[in-house]
């Protein structure tokens, strides 16, 4: 999906000016990967229409960037369609919070229940886990091995008591040793049957669960939305959790979950260490959906903040090399809205790497400040007029920019270099070609 939604986007962006005709094929496009992504049909048809409607309105065709206002109402799109905002775990007022977990056999809620007591005994909570899937003889062993490995107690009187008997006593065992959630474990068949769901049903009716995460398997894709809709109707979902995205990264069946039950996504599972379970960040799987996890994305990113209007008259001024240090001011200001540099990255996804690489490029925030006291410090003639800049002048604003002669002699020096360049590589770009930012 990544690399077909890649494609059309990287179309899209270098296009100028775009045509109700250009916008209905990158969205014919989008629409075959996110069905290839094996999302649900009418999920898709949906989400195509409203794209459709924001797309080919105003927002796009007065916009400097059409391409990149499209890519934006996607990604955007996409982000909603998957709950929006990062969705928390419930936590009762009244001790212990219960959460239930559901879902077909091989899901993984057993690992899954191993990795969010794990999570819960980081934050300083005191899990219990309870072991009420006595139908496959190893699985509590499993959540037993488990337990002694994160050391997190487990509840767990075997296969011969109830799962509903379990579950109550779990709860009890917990109120009487201070634990503050409890983590019911519960079997799960190859396909949903009735005994399976009425047992479900039972234990809660039992327990009053704060939280009945559906556990689902991201590679059963399409399938997924069905599996999900009954559960949804039988017990009624408060959350989901999403696994196994290390082995599919498509991300289809996030999308499907969420849309169809309105059961937000809660926590994302990407591997079988104990550790691989993060809070699932809607905007994140929405760009790692779209691809958009590279260098490129930043730079582009950088040229949809700045606004259009201005970007196009600070080109006009790099050609005719009438930039000046307002327009720097400026131009710098627009960089600043963006957001703090390190928050950019983490919302791309595939960091690992590349953030490593970013951190010796990063923009200083302080020094940016500095610069920017540099020019609040000149008069309006001296930033319209460079070469007004005396060694008096430029004492005189050291001393009120709190900076040394020589840091106000280089960054002069920088922004004069800086706009020759400018103006050779705009020479150099012809006209048509637009372009946002410098930095
Ligand atoms: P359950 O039947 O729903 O309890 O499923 P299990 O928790 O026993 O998991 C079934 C299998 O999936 C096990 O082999 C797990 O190690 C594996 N598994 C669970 N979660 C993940 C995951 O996020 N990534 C990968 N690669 N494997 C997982
Ligand atoms: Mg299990």
């Amino acid at each position: 999906l990544a690399s077909r939604l890649q494609n059309v986007f990287g179309k899209l962006k270098s296009r100028g000016k775009l045509t109700e005709d250009d916008v209905n094929e990158a969205l014919r496009e989008v629409r075959l990967a996110l069905l290839e992504a094996d999302v649900n049909f009418k999920v898709v048809k949906d989400f195509i229409a409203r794209i459709k409607e924001r797309a080919i309105g105003q927002e796009v065709m007065k916009s400097f960037t059409p391409g990149m206002v499209v890519v934006d109402i996607v990604n955007k799109e996409l982000t909603a369609l998957m709950g929006g905002t990062q969705a928390k775990l419930a936590r009762s007022n009244r001790p212990p919070t219960i959460i239930l977990m559901a879902g077909l056999q091989g899901a993984g809620k057993t690992t899954s229940t191993g990795k969010l007591a794990k999570y819960l005994q980081k934050q300083n909570h005191k899990p219990l886990m309870v072991a009420a899937d006595i139908y496959r003889p190893a699985a509590i062993k499993q959540l037993q091995v488990l337990g002694e490995q994160l050391k997190v107690p487990v509840y767990a009187p075997g296969a011969d008591v109830n799962p509903v008997d379990i579950a109550t006593q779990g709860i009890a065992h917990a109120k009487e040793h201070g634990h503050d959630y409890v983590l019911i474990d519960t079997a799960g068949r190859l396909h949903i049957d009735e005994a399976l769901m009425e047992e479900l049903t039972k234990i809660k009716e039992a327990v009053q669960p704060d939280e009945i995460l559906f556990v689902v398997d991201a590679m059963t894709g399409q399938e997924a939305v069905n599996v999900a809709d009954s559960f949804h109707k039988q017990l009624g979902l408060t959350g989901v959790i999403i696994t196994k995205l290390d082995n599919d990264t498509r991300g289809g069946a996030a999308i499907s979950v969420k849309a169809v039950t309105g059961c937000p996504i809660k926590f994302a599972a990407t591997g079988e260490k104990m550790d691989a379970l993060e809070p699932f960040h809607p905007e994140r799987m929405a760009s790692r959906i779209l691809g958009m996890g590279d260098v490129l994305t930043l730079i582009e990113k950088a040229q949809a903040n700045i606004d259009a209007d201005k970007a196009k008259e600070m080109e006009r001024k790099l050609r005719k090399a009438e930039f000046t240090f307002d327009d720097f001011l400026e131009q710098m200001e627009q960089v600043k809205k963006m957001g703090p540099l390190d928050q950019i990255l983490d919302m791309m996804p595939g960091m690992g790497k590349m953030k490593d690489q970013m951190k010796n490029v990063k923009i200083d925030e302080k020094q940016m400040a500095r610069t920017a006291a540099i020019v609040k410090s000149m008069t309006k003639e001296e930033r319209a007029k460079p070469e007004l800049l005396s060694p008096t002048r430029r004492k005189r604003i050291a001393v009120g920019s709190g900076n040394t002669v020589v840091e106000v002699n280089r960054f002069i020096k920088q922004f004069e270099d800086m706009r020759k360049m400018m103006k050779q590589f705009s020479g150099m770009m012809g006209n048509g070609k637009k372009k946002g930012g410098m930095f």
